[in-house]
């Protein structure tokens, strides 16, 4: 059932990165007043660092990450084709994805703006299928810190740099209603333990100038991404589960460089990489859901693994309506 009068309804949310600000501003542009409480903001949040291109993974649950990817992207094309570029930092961009194993169509084909499956002279060395498309790719640091910022502030919203030590101090310090967005932060607050880190490090070059994606996820040299950026490239890929380590490690650095350069050779050109490391928030199952039974109003939002950017307007949807429902339906 609808709340009657969500006009006034205050509402606390712990997060700013990807999630936290899409959910903030969906909720406030729906009636809410939001204050957005956040340890780290724009540009030092992990979903600063994410590439980020639209690509669905195959996070459970299953059904519902494909409905949240779908709206995500029908949105960002909405977003680009309405707001422009230069506004929402979302381009479209075109690029392939190479598999070194026999793979059929994606589920996702006839979403993207002009997918094709690439013939055997076009595709990469031993690559065994190819598929080329174009799918909305974003700067993050601009997305965060100024288009979902600069949204959410003038619809009204708030922004708290606050830390929170524990789960009963989020409780104790917030509204009625709390939306919780802390990524892999959830770990220590919540203590929950199906939570794990996925290590990812990434190579930016601010000087290198290429206009198309390359990915691919099984190269018998390891996974591998090359993403452009308005301004730059975006080198990344090997990713490691349950590791913690923030330290930048030069020599998975050198095995992306020429991974890279194998499949995109542009990016041999320079040797201006910075190197950077995020912790993606690991979880089997993302935890999209609303829990009254701490006599507050609760719904969680994280957990995305490598998909926040992908499913990040379809969670923050379902937050909305999970907070429509009154708690005895
Ligand atoms: C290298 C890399 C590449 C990626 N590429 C892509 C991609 O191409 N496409 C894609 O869809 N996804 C990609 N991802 C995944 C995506 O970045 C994450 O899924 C997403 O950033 C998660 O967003 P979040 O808002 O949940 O978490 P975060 O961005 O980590 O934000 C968490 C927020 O909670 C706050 N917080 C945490 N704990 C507390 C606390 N105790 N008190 C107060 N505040 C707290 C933090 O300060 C922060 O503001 C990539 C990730 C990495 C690391």
């Amino acid at each position: 059932m609808p709340n009657s009068s969500p006009q006034a309804q205050k509402i606390t949310l712990l997060g700013a990165g990807v999630a936290g600000l899409t959910t903030a501003v969906v909720l406030q542009e729906a009636g809410y007043q939001v204050n957005v409480c956040a340890r780290e903001f724009s540009p030092h949040t992990t979903s600063d660092l994410a590439g980020a291109i639209w690509y669905p993974s195959h996070n459970a649950p299953v059904e519902r990450t494909k409905n949240w990817g779908l709206s995500t992207l029908k949105e960002l094309l909405r977003l680009y084709e309405e707001e422009g570029a230069e506004v929402t930092g979302i381009r479209l961009v075109k690029g392939v994805r190479h598999f070194f194993r026999q793979v059929g169509n994606p589920w996702w084909r006839e979403s993207v703006p002009q997918f094709r499956i690439l013939p055997e002279s076009e595709r990469a060395e031993r690559a065994r299928t190819s598929y080329e498309y174009t799918v909305p790719l974003i700067d993050m640091p601009h997305y965060l810190g100024r288009y979902l910022r600069n949204r959410l502030l003038k619809a009204g919203g708030t922004l708290t740099e606050k830390t929170f030590s524990t789960w009963e101090q989020a409780l104790s310090e917030s509204e009625a209603t709390l939306v919780n967005c802390t990524g892999l932060g959830s770990f220590d607050l919540l203590q929950d333990k199906a939570l794990y880190p996925v290590r990812g490090q990434v190579l930016e070059s601010k000087s290198l100038q290429i206009d198309e994606f390359v990915l691919s996820a099984d190269h018998p040299e390891g996974s591998i991404y090359v993403l452009p950026r308005r301004q730059g490239v975006i080198l990344g890929g090997g990713s490691r589960s349950g590791v913690w380590d923030k330290q930048v490690d030069p020599a998975h650095a050198e095995r992306t460089r020429r991974l890279a350069a194998m499949l995109s050779t542009k990016t041999g050109a320079t040797d201006d990489w910075e190197m950077k490391v995020g912790l993606r928030p690991g979880r089997k199952q993302i935890r999209c859901e609303r829990d009254d039974s701490a006599g507050k109003t609760v719904v969680h939002n994280y957990g995305h693994t490598g998909a926040g950017v992908t499913v990040s307007w379809g969670c923050a949807r379902e937050v909305l309506s999970l907070l429509s429902v009154s708690p005895s339906h």
